[in-house]
């Protein structure tokens, strides 16, 4: 490739002058409005490629269009650096995560300095550095005073590669996030915080959320999975007051209840089962579903398998008989652990039913077409008409449904009531990389916060950390054994470490005060810069971590620490990048590094290219080809701004050229052009289409450059300030390339010191064209219109004309012939 202009002497020079200036410190004293511009902060588990480089460039265009703007803008980074990635990377290099994440940090930060990304590196925070995560242990002890914190023996996800326990979303189909090996299911102790508690705030705060994307509101939505339904009670057969609660959306189907399933993990189980004849077998039975993953128990597909066992329910509405069962289909997770089973009006009842041969009855008719439980091949599961369902037949099922609420209301076997998928945030790991719990447990006191003053808990350096099945701290006994903070007695350190979403729970309110040693954050400082203005990140995280930090800043709102509710205004997910079809991954071998690339075509380039690659929401496909487009393109603008310097001729005033029609056409392409990119900026960030426009005017530049035909076009003051607009417009996306041509321009850098241009709406209208109207293929009227008129709207106006009117009379239109911008023919 032919080096088509200097980009290794000039962007250095730029970065090291950014740098010097302070262009990215935020300042504390102005007076400007402010703009706080955050990106999600990355593990630094390894070198970046092209596709990490997307989100950072989007955020960094952001950041140099509003300080152009005239905002005082905060663009601050920082190291999510606790967690699994690094310390298995350790493990695999027989290092220390400490020293592979510090090393990681190190590459990352210069690549994202030789990308041209600007931050304000004054604010810099590491999460594993204890002046950070003595602030996550204090924010854990904020939850456990306000009774959000708690422990409980719990049935969790193991990985028994990874030798930790995972949350349920960090199971894929079964299967391990990190390492894929198969999840199996161990009961621990566990600490929890209270999200749950929050469901419905979670919930209906989501109307606040106008800028962020229609999509990640909805799989909050989904997670979050509000269900408003009964709960009935239905008393055990031989119990003695028994009952076994159980919800559901679909009360009017009560009378169709065949059969009731419990979860095998259900508290009720061990007693119901203890006079069991076939105890053993049912043992065996819940143990073999214990093994088996809860995403694929959940699945369609999975087989359902189940077991009577040999104990009945009463159906309060009927007083029937109901035989017990245990299957895999049903999770504690959902609901309360117990499902009434309706087959005759539920699939997975159906099936389930059909396999062992349960009664189906139906309940709810098919008003078009009366079913037969005997010929159904499948549940019914649409609205219809109350059958078979005592005082509530005939009546439609919505209007039942409500009946039937009422009444159970009025008796006591049921009641109205909301349920949550969302389960508690299990927060501790049995790991070692990552902010120690702040706990000890005494032998007399039991379990006992650690004061704040005596934070933080240290994470001690020297320790085994290679995964045992137990808490690696659990080994090192100068950390384990420590004194009860109340009594001065003996006591044991909680060994636990926490999930690294703790850690991005609140970070960026850290951003503000990163050096206070006295509390977690300034209120004053966040009150006042807080929410985020732009949010960017991948949409991998658009559930956890966006709902955790959401909660956690609920929880600092109720504690009359600040004074918003949601911690970012608007929301930006970008797409990823792709090659050959897949997602760029080390194991695939499709990584793409921006190092080789920048050293052959420099920085600016790339950022081009990943900006115009594709509309930065969506996915999109990584071609090396499509570089150089961008290079191209880059060295057409150098020598376009060297061709006007090294021309020796006078500038002609804008007023000689003021006539002529070309020169016109190139201003109001020129305003065009503002006008596109800045909506572009202001919009769903669709840098792509603004390089584009700045491309078209580039042409448009070079056309009238080249244009023999006109006196001296060359160097007309309009095409000067086309060329400044083409440079000021450029400068967010190769920033650079701008700064060098500014300056080479006569001006004073930094060219983001210049104020982001303004168009003229006069300028912007396209001159006038004059439209023939026909009738018969005769010419009977001239009109004006603007130049961009369309089609539809040159036939309505050719309609409506006084004089077409006229001549039309009463006839009949038969055919209306439109030649764009030219003519318009009536035929009659
Ligand atoms: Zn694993
Ligand atoms: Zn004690």
């Amino acid at each position: 490739m032919k080096k088509t202009y200097p980009f290794d002497k000039i962007e250095p020079k730029w970065q090291k002058y950014w740098s010097n200036k302070d262009l990215f410190k935020m300042d504390p004293d102005s007076k400007k409005p402010k703009y706080y511009c955050l990106m999600m902060f990355p593990y630094p588990s390894a070198a970046l490629h092209v596709g990490h480089g997307r989100n950072y460039i989007i955020g960094d265009v952001v950041a140099r269009y509003k300080i152009m703007k005239g905002f005082n803008v905060l663009a601050p980074m920082g190291w999510d650096a606790f967690g699994l990635p690094a310390e298995n990377a350790a493990i695999q290099d027989n290092s220390h995560p400490k020293k592979s994440t510090m090393k990681n940090i190190a590459t990352m930060k210069k690549q994202l300095f030789e990308w041209g990304i600007g931050y304000d590196w004054d604010r810099e925070i590491t999460s594993c550095f204890p002046d950070y995560y003595r602030w996550t242990q204090w924010l854990f002890l904020k939850l456990y005073q306000r009774g959000l914190c708690y422990r409980k023996k719990a049935a969790v996800n193991w990985c028994p590669s990874c030798q930790t326990v995972l949350a349920n979303e960090q199971v894929i189909e079964g299967r391990c996030e990190r390492c894929e090996a198969l999840v199996v299911e161990k009961d621990l102790e566990q600490w929890f915080f209270k999200i749950t508690d929050y469901a419905e705030r979670l919930l209906n705060d989501l109307r606040l959320l106008e800028c962020w994307p229609e999509r990640v509101k909805i799989m909050q939505k989904n997670w979050l999975g509000k269900r408003e339904g009964v709960e009935i009670f239905f008393p055990v057969v031989g119990g003695k007051q028994e009952l076994l609660s159980c919800f559901t959306t679909r009360v009017d189907t009560i009378y169709g209840v065949t059969y009731m399933v419990l979860a095998p993990e259900h508290p009720a189980i061990e007693s119901l089962i203890k006079d069991a004849g076939n105890k053993d077998k049912i043992d065996k039975f819940i143990k073999d579903i214990r093994l088996q993953n809860k995403a694929e128990r959940l699945s369609l597909e999975v087989e359902k398998v189940g077991m009577f066992i040999d104990r009945y329910v009463i159906n309060p509405m009927t007083g029937e008989k109901i035989p017990l069962w245990i299957a895999n289909y049903v999770l504690m997770e959902y609901g309360t652990g117990a499902v009434m089973a309706v087959p005759a009006h539920d699939q997975r009842d159906f099936e389930f039913a059909k396999k062992y041969n349960l009664p189906i009855k139906v309940v709810i008719d098919n008003p078009k077409n009366p079913l037969d439980a005997v010929l159904m091949t499948e549940a019914y599961i649409e609205d219809g008409i109350m059958t078979a369902s005592g005082q509530f037949t005939g009546l439609p099922n919505r209007v039942a449904m409500q009946k039937i609420t009422d009444y159970m209301q009025k008796r006591k076997i049921g009641r109205r009531t909301i349920h949550y998928r969302l389960r508690d945030w299990l927060i501790s790991r049995q790991r070692y990389w990552g902010a120690p719990i702040p706990i000890v447990y005494c032998r007399s006191c039991g379990i006992v916060p650690v004061p704040d003053r005596e934070l933080p808990v240290l994470l001690p350096e020297g320790v085994r950390f290679r995964p045992q099945g137990k808490s690696p701290l659990e080994t090192q006994k100068d950390f384990l054994n420590t004194v009860c903070p109340r009594c001065k007695g003996p006591a044991r350190r909680e060994v636990d470490t926490m999930d690294t979403f703790v850690d991005s729970s609140w970070y960026f309110l850290r951003y503000l005060s990163p050096d206070d040693n006295k509390r977690a954050f300034d209120s004053r400082l966040v009150n006042k810069w807080l929410p985020v203005d732009q949010y960017i990140g991948g949409v991998e995280h658009a559930i956890l971590h966006l709902l955790y930090a959401r909660f956690i800043t609920k929880v600092l709102y109720d504690l009359d620490l600040i004074n918003f509710q949601e911690p970012f205004k608007a929301l930006f997910t970008q797409g990823m990048i792709i090659k050959n079809g897949a997602k760029m991954s080390k194991s695939k071998g499709n990584v793409v590094s921006p190092d080789k690339l920048i050293s052959s075509y420099g920085a600016d380039t790339v950022r081009v290219y990943t900006l115009f690659i594709g509309p930065p929401e969506k996915d999109a496909e990584w071609n090396d080809k499509g570089v150089e487009g961008a290079y191209r393109f880059l060295g057409r603008v150098w020598r376009m701004v060297g061709q006007i310097l090294n021309s020796k001729s006078q500038i002609l005033p804008r007023s000689s050229g003021q006539a002529n029609p070309k020169i016109q056409e190139l201003r109001r392409k020129t305003h065009q052009t503002i006008k596109k990119v800045s909506d572009d900026m202001e919009g769903d960030f669709h840098f792509n289409t603004a390089i584009s426009a700045i491309m078209e005017l580039v042409n448009e530049i070079y056309k009238f450059q080249t244009d023999k035909t006109q006196p001296c076009p060359l160097y007309s003051e309009t095409v000067k300030e086309a060329i400044r607009i083409v440079v000021i417009l450029l400068s967010p996306f190769a920033p650079h390339l701008a700064e060098e041509l500014w300056q080479m321009l006569g001006n004073k850098p930094s060219i983001f010191r210049t104020p982001w241009p303004s168009y003229d709406p006069a300028i912007l209208k396209q001159k006038e064209i004059t439209i023939v109207i026909q009738i018969n293929g005769r010419l009977k009227q001239r009109l004006k219109f603007d130049a961009d008129v369309k089609d539809s709207d040159l036939k309505a106006a050719a309609l409506e004309d006084e004089k077409i009117k006229d001549w039309i009379k009463d006839r009949p239109v038969k055919k209306i012939v439109v030649v764009p911008k030219k003519l318009v023919n009536i035929v009659v």
